[in-house]
């Protein structure tokens, strides 16, 4: 069932020095869960009865990950090993976190305090130990909770999203009562961090099926607490001709023709969001959304921030959702220059990409040749290294002060009065040639 030679030696050298020092211990939870799924692990989870100072006295290089919860992390040929004391844990005033945990508990104590049937079983370097048919589950292909779900949602309500994580992750589905749950405990999801669910998220946004994930979210009650924006678009009617779709439905249309990128996925999931905010309809009785990729850059910065997103992330989705509708009208060498800038390079594929799943997303016919074009041109400009901005200009802040320009605002002006030049010819980035326009224009 579990194939060894996919376990690394240095797993195996953990459980048999514990072993050894008379203390059980086992594999445990999502390594065990993928090893028999064939999947590759993302981390190594190791349960032990030793308590973490015995575990830190056993190994040498030992990191004391979060030693209040039995937590530490023993490295081996630098892979980590997170081991955890035998716990349960008890009583959760806060759908959180336990107020308190305890050691010197079973292993079977141990187990029934995780999420889901699947993510419950041990191995102990022979066999596999299942005290909540994890296995059949797995051969089931679903996701259940140990124990009542409603309790162990209670307890922390972050398991809500993790059950939705997973059956995107591993194309599970969901039994009844695991799911229905989820709809009469949705509203706990606010007193979770917005770390802890960030996570979550970017989890589901990042498997085979965010589009799924999204809509389990919806369907369970979840997403109007963690994205009240996007609930908003749900049935939201476009009647407009280039779409067929209600808001919520085209977005998840363009999610689905997304690869598997960070700052692809969420400008696809947040590059619409603006639409039921400013909605108009004009004299011909159409549907329009003036502005709306300004206005849904700005709330995706919002959104993003209330997340705790990093701000590079921050910054390249809001670009990405800024200039979203940059195809419209079909753009000239210069202003494909300026468009370039903005984005920066970094963003040009998710840039692209995104146009072209936008595009997917509405209804045929799919005209693709604008942004084919466009793709085309961007990549003869950065190919041929023509200048693009006001760094790549052959003179620079220096050069204009020996000649007598003060610093300061009009000095911007100046350099920028000479990027439109460079920008329309390129051949004219020369510093003899910049500098006499300095000296004659502007002295
Ligand atoms: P991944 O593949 O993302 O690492 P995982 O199942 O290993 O998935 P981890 O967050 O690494 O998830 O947690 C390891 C194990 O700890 C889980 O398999 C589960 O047994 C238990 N666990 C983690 N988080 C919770 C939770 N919120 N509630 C109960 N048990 C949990
Ligand atoms: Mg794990």
């Amino acid at each position: 069932m579990i194939d060894k030679s996919k376990i690394p030696n240095e797993a195996l050298e953990v459980l048999d020095t514990l072993k050894e020092n008379r203390y059980d211990s086992f594999l445990v939870g999502g390594c065990v869960r993928d090893l028999i799924l064939n999947r590759i692990p993302k981390d190594w989870d190791v349960t032990t009865s030793a308590l973490p100072e015995q575990v830190i006295s056993l190994f040498s290089h030992v990191i004391p990950t979060r030693i209040q919860h039995g937590t530490v992390t023993v490295l081996m040929n630098n892979i980590p090993f997170e081991v955890t004391t035998f716990r349960t844990d008890g009583n959760y005033s806060d759908n959180r976190r336990p107020d308190s945990v305890q050691f010197g508990v079973s292993i079977f104590d141990d187990v029934s305090r995780r999420d889901f049937t699947i993510n419950s079983m041990l191995f102990d370097g022979e066999q596999i130990v299942d005290y909540y048919a994890g296995l059949n589950d797995l051969e089931k292909r679903m996701i259940r909770t140990v124990g009542h779900p409603w309790v162990r949602y209670q307890e922390d309500a972050l398991r809500m999203m993790r059950c939705i994580r997973f059956s995107c992750q591993l194309g599970f589905t969901i039994e009844e009562k695991t799911l229905e749950a989820i709809k009469d405990e949705c509203e706990s999801i606010k007193n979770v961090s917005w770390e802890r669910i960030r996570d979550e998220l970017v989890k589901i946004l990042m498997s085979d099926r965010p589009v799924q994930g999204i809509r389990l979210l919806q369907k369970s009650g979840l997403l109007k607490y963690i994205l009240p924006e996007l609930e908003a678009c749900v049935g939201f009617d476009q009647q407009n001709y280039h779409h067929r779709n209600d808001v919520f439905e085209h977005i998840l249309k363009v999610l689905d023709a997304t690869d598997s990128r960070l700052n692809l996925r969420l400008s696809a999931l947040l590059h619409d969001i603006a639409k039921p905010k400013t909605f108009s309809i004009g004299e011909d009785g159409v549907g329009h959304f003036y502005s709306h990729h300004i206005i849904g850059a700005e709330m995706s910065m919002e959104i993003l921030k209330r997340f705790k997103f990093d701000n590079e992330t921050i910054n390249n989705v809001y670009i990405l959702v800024k200039e979203h509708m940059a195809r419209y009208p079909k753009l000239r060498s210069g202003s494909t220059k300026k468009l370039i800038n903005r984005l920066g390079k970094h963003n040009i594929d998710d840039f692209i990409d995104l146009q072209l799943a936008d595009i997917i997303g509405s209804k045929p016919p799919y005209e693709f040749d604008n942004v084919i074009d466009l793709k085309r041109e961007i990549k003869h400009i950065l190919e041929a290294k023509e200048p693009l901005s006001v760094k790549d200009l052959a003179v620079n802040g220096y050069d204009l002060i020996e000649i007598g320009i003060e610093p300061g605002k009009r000095m911007g002006q100046i350099l920028n009065g000479l990027l439109e030049i460079v920008l329309k010819s390129p051949e004219l980035n020369t510093r003899e040639y910049l500098l006499d326009i300095v000296r004659r224009e502007y002295n």
